[in-house]
């Protein structure tokens, strides 16, 4: 069987974009607004000839007082419990958020093993605040631009051990 491979993370980060760059297909929905895909979707991706199956979620959200965004947290955590690896993104032009801290919380404390993907890395400005992403504890972030399709070699081989 392929390996499952999650695509985590807060909204407006880029999992849909990458998913779709991934399976090569329009099969999640991409939107501006946060949030918009709300369950996840899952096509057989091959990057580079690396096959692998590739999960799509909704984007986790601290669910405090929030039920629509408990239920998204659910759905991630489920994703979770069935991958073989996960893809924490998180957005280089916003920096790490309150929200990505305390979804590496959650990361950090679960058995799946976690790539920490620092998506929108396009240019100098963006590198400089890969510094951040260090100090979240899921080790060396793989910088990545999903939309320019930079970083895909790097992704390839932070994933040949789990896949
Ligand atoms: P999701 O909510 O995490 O699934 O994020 P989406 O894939 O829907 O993307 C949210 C927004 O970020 C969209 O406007 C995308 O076009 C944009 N986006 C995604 N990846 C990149 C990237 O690598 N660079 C830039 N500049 N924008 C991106
Ligand atoms: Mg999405």
């Amino acid at each position: 069987a392929l390996a499952r491979v999650a695509l985590v993370g807060r909204p407006n980060v880029g999992k849909s974009t990458l998913f779709n760059r991934l399976v090569r297909k329009k099969l999640a929905i991409v939107d501006d607004s946060a949030g918009t895909t709300r369950d996840w979707r899952e096509a057989e991706a091959d990057l580079a000839g690396l096959r692998f199956l590739a999960i799509d979620t909704a984007g986790l959200e601290d669910a405090r007082g929030d039920v629509m965004e408990a239920r998204m947290r659910q759905g991630t955590e489920r994703a979770l419990a069935e991958a073989d690896v996960a893809l924490f993104v998180i957005d280089a032009r916003e920096g790490v958020t309150p929200t990505d801290r305390y979804f590496a919380d959650v990361m950090r404390k679960q058995s799946t093993p976690v790539i920490l993907v620092v998506n929108k890395v396009e240019g100098r400005a963006t590198m400089s605040g890969l510094g951040e992403a260090y100090a979240l504890g899921l080790g060396d972030p793989v910088p990545l631009s999903a939309v320019h399709g930079d970083g895909f070699a790097d992704l390839y081989e932070a994933l040949v051990p789990y896949v």
